[in-house]
């Protein structure tokens, strides 16, 4: 890796000649919440003033940019007497995230692991990851926050580009050759003594300031003991099998596939669309026998598939504790809460 210094007037620079031929997406303000503090959403930008580089985190995470709630699989035309088929990745052009916390870059990490380097990598995915540039930036811990707790506060893969604020100008991290390619045509130094020092007390100060914890010591031998526990249906009874937090967790890759016909048989279509373990219908097979009929054991299937499962599989939770599902949750469930609770804690 290599690093350097960027003053912070030459940053708009950088986003010119990515924007050259890639589209941008990144984060910009939609609006305020009933406290008045600014809603923020992954978008595409088509001028460098429209980003917050500043913004705490985004309600929905940049999922639906890689993997977008609906997406088209294949295409059947009825051509004479056979079927044509038409498969399409849905992607025109390269795309750059300007701006990507660590817990972000993480959450793609982990999704790498499993739509890419599984036996059978899903190539929709795979075209829009090929064609993607990273650009990430450090952030500032919010109240709901606990990505220390699971290893996702840093990002040392997974981005071309990480920037972190040290006042007037940043430390850049170059990691891919891309990278180097353009910042080499951007005016930068090489980092100083003091540059490292101040680097090491920005993280440092940084640390300070993270307030929730989730003590995921032994977790996965806690959740085998405790699998019946009543501690799950405390909370399925709380749950509204609404989904939301699938829908928010950028690491929630859960999918169904509809098949639709035209009723002239011209034309039929796959699609693709991202669904929700705690959906009432997820577990629901051919013949209407539904394997989770009841909230709680749906709720209690994805915390097993975060904390358990997947850290079986990968050695890694698949929770980078971001905490958006905790603050989108109406029946206010977050997860630091449900995993002190299995454990007997307090939080
Ligand atoms: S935990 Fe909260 S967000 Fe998730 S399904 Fe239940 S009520 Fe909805
Ligand atoms: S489970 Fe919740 S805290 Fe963990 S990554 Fe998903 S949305 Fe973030």
């Amino acid at each position: 890796m290599l690093f350097r210094a960027l003053k912070k007037e030459d940053l708009k620079r950088l986003y010119d000649l990515l924007a050259g031929s890639n589209m941008i997406v990144a984060p910009v303000q939609k609006g305020q919440d009933g406290n008045r503090a600014p809603i923020y959403a992954f978008e595409e930008v088509s001028g460098f003033g429209e980003i917050h580089l500043d913004y705490t985190s985004t309600k929905i995470p940049a999922k639906r940019f890689f993997m977008p709630f609906r997406e088209t699989m294949a295409d059947f035309r009825m051509d004479g007497k056979d079927w044509g088929k038409r498969v399409g990745f849905n992607i025109d052009r390269p795309f750059v995230f300007f701006g990507m916390h660590a817990c972000d870059i993480n959450a793609l990490n982990k999704l790498d692991k499993v739509l890419l380097g599984s036996h059978y990598p899903m190539p929709y995915y795979a075209a829009k990851r090929n064609n993607m540039f990273i650009v990430g930036i450090d952030c500032r811990p919010q109240p709901y926050c606990f990505c220390r707790s699971m290893g996702s506060d840093t990002a040392l893969h997974g981005f071309d580009l990480f920037l972190t604020d040290l006042g007037d100008h940043y430390f850049v991290e170059v990691l891919s050759d891309t990278a180097f390619n353009i910042i080499r045509q951007i005016t930068t130094r090489e980092p100083a003594e003091s540059d490292h020092a101040l680097y090491m007390k920005m993280v440092s100060d940084k640390n300070k300031q993270f307030t929730l914890q989730v003590n995921t010591t032994d977790l996965t031998k806690i959740l085998d003991m405790e699998f019946q526990s009543d501690v799950w249906k405390q909370w399925g009874e709380k749950c509204f099998s609404c989904g939301t937090c699938a829908n928010v967790c950028p690491t929630c890759y859960c999918y169904g596939v509809d098949e639709s016909v035209e009723m002239d048989l011209s034309r039929a279509r796959k699609t693709k669309f991202l669904y929700a373990c705690n959906l009432i219908d997820f577990a629901e097979v051919a013949g209407g026998h539904n394997f989770r009929p009841e909230s709680h054991t749906r709720l209690k299937y994805r915390y097993y598939h975060k904390h358990r499962g997947f850290v079986e599989a990968y050695e890694e939770s698949l929770c980078v504790g971001c905490g958006r599902c905790g603050e989108s949750c109406l029946a206010g469930i977050t997860v630091p809460e449900v995993i002190a609770s299995v454990r007997g804690e307090d939080i």
